[in-house]
């Protein structure tokens, strides 16, 4: 599972676009969230222009 760090995040959209099952998604105020559908491809981590991705454990 990836988390988006909503404080860092500049909302570039790229995430959205490269994320391969749209897991992604805009939030209500400001950013961008991940859903419980991803599949931890860790793509969009890989691609976040400022690394506002990281992996988390679940719990
Ligand atoms: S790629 Fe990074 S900066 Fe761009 S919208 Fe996604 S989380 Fe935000
Ligand atoms: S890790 Fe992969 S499946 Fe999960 S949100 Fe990022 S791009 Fe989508």
């Amino acid at each position: 599972m990836y988390k988006i760090n909503k404080n860092e995040c500049i909302e570039c959209g790229f995430c959205e676009k490269i994320c391969p099952i749209k897991a992604i998604e805009p939030y209500i105020s400001f950013g961008y969230e991940i859903d419980e559908t991803c599949i931890s491809c860790g793509l969009c981590s890989k691609n976040c222009p400022i690394n506002a991705i990281s992996k988390i454990k679940l719990t």
